[in-house]
Parts: C-alpha cells; structure tokens; sequence
C-alpha cells in the first residue's frame, strides 16, 4: 500500500519568511510625493525637521525626504508668516532645493535668503509669500512682471498663482541660472514664465499692463516706467531704500487712476540693491 501523497506540500521556513515579507511590503503604502493640503506632523511622526543636518547622506537621492522637508518648511510659514492657501500650495509643489547650488541644498527648506553666486541671494521664503499674497489681495491675476529674476524660484512659484509671469533680470549669468533652474521644474509648472535680460527698471512696456508687479531689489524709489505698466487697480509691491540710510521699507501700492497712485507701508525689509543698467557674461563673478 502506497502512502497517500500530500495535497499541499509543506512551506519551507523560508518560503514562509519570504511569503510574510512580500504581504507586509504589499501593506505598506508608498508615501505620496504631494501632500500640501495634508498636515505633515501627522503623515511624518517620526521625522525631525533637522533631518537634513545629517549632511553625511546624499538626500537628493531621497526625493521624498526633501519633499517632507518642504512639506514641513510650508506647515512652519503658514503658522508664523503672512501668506494666502495658493501660496502655500505652489510652495509645498515646487522644489526649493533645484534653485540652489549643491553647497546650499540642505539649507533649502529654512526660511533663508542664501546666496546664488553674483553677490545676490534667493530670498526668504517668508518674504516671497508675503510678496506673491499682497500682489494677490487685488483678486485673481492675469499678467504679473518680476523685476530681479535671480535664480528663478520666484518667477517660477508665481506662474502657479498667475496665468501669464514675465521676469527680468540684469546680470547674464543669473539670467542663464534661472533659464536652466526652470527647465529643471517645468514638470511642476501649467506654463513656464517669460524669461528676459535686461534693465528691469524700464519694464516690458510690450506687455503692460500688469495686474501685478514685484520688486525683488531695493532702490531709492519706484521707477516711474513700471508704475505706468501698472493696470488700473493693480498692485505693485516693491523694497524701498529710505534716503542714503540702509534702512528698507517693503511698500504696497496700488493704481487708484490713471494719474493717482495710493502707498502703504508694509514692514521692514532688506533686500539686494536695484541698480541700473545690465551686467554682462565678461564682467561678472562668483
Ligand atoms: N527673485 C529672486 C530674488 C533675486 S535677488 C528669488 O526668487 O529669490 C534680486 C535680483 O534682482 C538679483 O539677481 C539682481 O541682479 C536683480 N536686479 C537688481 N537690479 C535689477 C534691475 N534693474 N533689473 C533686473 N534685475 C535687477
């Protein structure tokens, strides 16, 4: 008589190991990259938001870590700082750290202004929030000018609140950082801004008028060329340096008529000087 052959043949302790792993693989869920309308403490318990001092670890490498990070940066700005919901979500999709040379990048998600090479910085994300959120309190916007594209965060941020952004920018190399820093992003972005070279205190006289206008550098005054480009009820945000004394005021102003113009001062400020004129590709450096 014959033994009766097993139905099932018996698991190897291994099979067995290998079987649980698989299951508890399936049960855990990959984090989302976007999580901007969700709270992050909650999501991330048990991430530190000094995480990124850990500088022994290539954390581009680790996308979702860096996207934590800012997930973090934006839940601090929105407690501490002024700013609107669509300014919160563009910042918790765009990444920071693309705008930044790689011995910044850990830097990325404080709220810093950190050089980006030319004697200029990217400024503080709280002050970008701020800017963006007072360009908007005049409702919905259309056409926006940036003078002092920089690096391009801000350009960029801003077509994520706006339908149409041109930026310009005066030195030629910062001009040619923020055209590849955009490419780099445009993934995030429903169109990319219109990027210039140029002496941005004359405006884009060919694009005007604008609904909105920011400054990301600090003159004696506005110029007049970009308060004609203004439209009609636009806003026009700008740091103002107040006489020879470094002392800068961030100024709100909105054109009430064709000839009358009404100014708010909002806060103190310290940007990077606006000057005249352009810089070119031979005559700059780090
Ligand atoms: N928008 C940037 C901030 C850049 S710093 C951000 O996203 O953080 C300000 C920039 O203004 C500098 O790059 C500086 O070169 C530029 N700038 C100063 N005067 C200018 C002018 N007249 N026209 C255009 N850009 C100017």
């Amino acid at each position: 008589m014959t033994a009766k052959k097993p139905t099932f043949a018996h698991l190897s302790e291994v099979q067995r190991a290998l079987n649980q792993s698989a299951v508890a693989r399936e049960c855990a869920k990959p984090a989302p990259l976007f999580f901007g309308q969700r709270d992050a403490v909650h999501l991330y318990p048990i991430m530190r938001s000094d995480t990124l001092r850990n500088t022994s670890t290539n954390w581009r490498a680790q996308p979702e870590v860096l996207s934590k990070a800012r997930a973090f940066m934006v839940e601090r700005l929105r407690a501490d700082s002024i700013g609107d919901s669509k300014v919160w979500a563009a910042m918790a999709l765009l990444p920071r750290h693309v705008f930044l040379d790689d011995a910044f990048y850990l830097r990325a998600y404080h709220d810093d202004a950190l050089p980006i090479g030319y004697g200029q910085t990217i400024s503080h994300p709280s002050t970008v929030a701020r800017m963006i959120a007072l360009l908007r309190s005049q409702g919905e916007l259309t056409r926006v000018l940036e003078i002092g594209t920089g690096c391009g965060y801000q350009a960029a941020l801003l077509t994520l609140c706006a339908t149409h952004v041109f930026s310009i920018e005066r030195i030629e190399p910062l001009y040619r950082l923020a055209l590849d820093n955009i490419t780099r992003v445009q993934r995030f972005l429903p169109r990319p801004p219109q990027l210039s070279f140029g002496d941005g205190t004359l405006g884009l006289p060919n694009h005007a008028p604008f609904d909105g206008i920011i400054i990301a550098a600090a003159g004696l005054s506005v110029p007049q060329a970009l308060l004609q480009q203004l439209r009609i009820g636009g806003v026009l945000v700008a740091p103002v340096q107040m006489g020879l004394q470094k002392q800068q005021v961030l100024i709100k102003i909105t054109r009430l008529k064709n000839d009358e113009w009404q100014r708010e001062i909002i806060d103190d400020a310290k940007f990077v000087p606006l000057l005249d004129g352009t810089q070119s590709e031979s005559h700059t450096g780090i």
